[in-house]
């Protein structure tokens, strides 16, 4: 390690306000496509795409042009909403185009905590109600609201109370849905759970035998108690899943939806959006939620850059064979099971004390995978949907490899 490596690592330490107590402190100084660089010059394939923000890899040049190309004529121009910006124009439309047409009002912040702060009082407001449900295990972000409904006690250590009238139900528990009543102002639900280590919605079959999801059974309990439906997709947007909007695979539409992660293409930039009825409650009376920053116009320039790559090179179309390709290799006796859609997959280890063996020892081969903040034996797999079927190969070909050395492995 160079003297300079040293002195900021002991600076970092010093100096930055830590949280995490397994932090790789990797010496990042450059990404490029699917890899990133640290000091020394060693290079890591990143399965992680920075936790589902990079889903068109490191340092895209229609990003970075974008965002060159927004600095040469403003950098901010006043708080939200008063003053037209044109980049955010431009990217509310694109978006929007992609949804179904109830869903045709965005509002730009910017982060997913945030997002999740004006859907909880967009919700509230819109429906006259004040209960909140969502799940157990669920990560919301860290602000207070969104802290209040994600579904973990180690995060809220000590600093309650929190927000009131929350509950929290169980994930994939249809028994559960009937404490959503005429009370409850808004439902919120990740479609895919990312901090729990990913789990899917299951499938039900019904008294007619057809068979329903879980993000469909709560659609139709949230229409008949007159729920307002919300998906955080921070994680699972911006095609994760293989699709542009996780929810697309499971035929429910939500009346809030909430974007963050990927949408900024690495620049800080999250949405909530809705029905432009529901989001009028802003107005009345105004200034619902205010943000200096959000929506920012080099954030949203670099959305849009994102947005058009992902179409432009039809990325979504490739996802599900490059799962395949995870799936077929991924297979050893160390592995309990591969949960996930599209390339937001969790792979499941038997030995939860092998987790972070196995996470370093990727590293030192050159290859990112990362936890989960709620899963003990869950190790994330979150390529780049840029990633190439050959890059696919060698960081699963790393992973057997370290597979292999989990002690006991015979
Ligand atoms: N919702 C979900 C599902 C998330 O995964 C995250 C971030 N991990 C958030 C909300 C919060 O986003 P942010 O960190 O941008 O506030």
């Amino acid at each position: 390690m160079s003297d300079k490596s040293r002195k900021l690592k002991s600076d970092f330490l010093k100096y930055i306000g830590q949280t995490s107590v397994n932090a790789p402190l990797l010496d990042m100084v450059k990404g490029s496509g699917s890899f990133i660089y640290d000091r020394s010059g060693k290079r890591y394939l990143d399965f992680t795409s920075g936790i589902a923000v990079n889903n068109i890899g490191h340092g895209n040049n229609k990003v970075i042009t974008a965002i060159k190309k927004q600095t040469g004529k403003y950098l901010h121009a006043n708080v939200y909403g008063e003053f037209i910006v044109e980049p955010q124009v431009i990217l509310a439309r694109h978006i929007t185009s992609l949804l179904p047409s109830q869903l045709n009002c965005v509002y730009f912040v910017n982060s997913g905590s945030e997002a999740i702060e004006g859907a909880i009082k967009l919700a509230r407001r819109a429906t006259g109600r004040k209960e909140i449900i969502s799940f157990r295990n669920s990560y919301h972000g860290s602000t207070f609201g969104a802290l209040s409904i994600s579904g973990n006690d180690m995060l809220k250590t000590g600093m309650g109370p929190l927000a009131g009238n929350i509950r929290h139900i169980r994930f994939n528990c249809p028994a559960d849905l009937i404490k959503i009543t005429e009370k409850t102002a808004a439902l919120f639900v990740e479609p895919v759970q990312g901090e729990a280590g990913v789990v899917v919605p299951d499938e039900y079959t019904g008294s007619n035998l057809r068979k329903k999801n879980f993000l469909q059974l709560l659609r139709e309990r949230c229409n008949d108690t007159g729920a307002l439906l919300v998906f955080d997709e921070a994680q699972t947007g911006i095609g994760r899943t293989g699709r542009m909007f996780a929810f697309e695979h499971y035929g429910a539409v939500p009346d809030i939806l909430c974007l963050a992660k990927a949408v900024g293409g690495g620049m800080p930039l999250a949405a909530f959006i809705a029905g432009r009825k529901i989001m009028k409650c802003l107005s009345d009376p105004p200034f619902g939620h205010i943000t200096t920053f959000g929506g920012n116009p080099l954030s949203c320039a670099a959305g849009s850059a994102v947005l058009n790559t992902i179409m432009d090179k039809k990325l979504l179309a490739g996802i599900a064979r490059k799962e395949k390709i995870i799936r077929r290799i991924l297979v050893h006796p160390q592995i309990r099971r591969i949960r996930g859609v599209g390339l937001m997959l969790a792979l499941v280890l038997k030995k939860p004390a092998a987790l972070h063996f196995f996470i370093r020892k990727c590293r030192e081969e050159g290859l990112i995978t990362d936890y989960f903040l709620f899963s003990e034996n869950a190790v994330r797999i979150y390529p780049p949907l840029t990633v190439t079927d050959s890059e696919i190969i060698s960081g699963s070909k790393i992973i057997m490899k370290v597979l292999d050395k989990i002690e006991g492995n015979n």
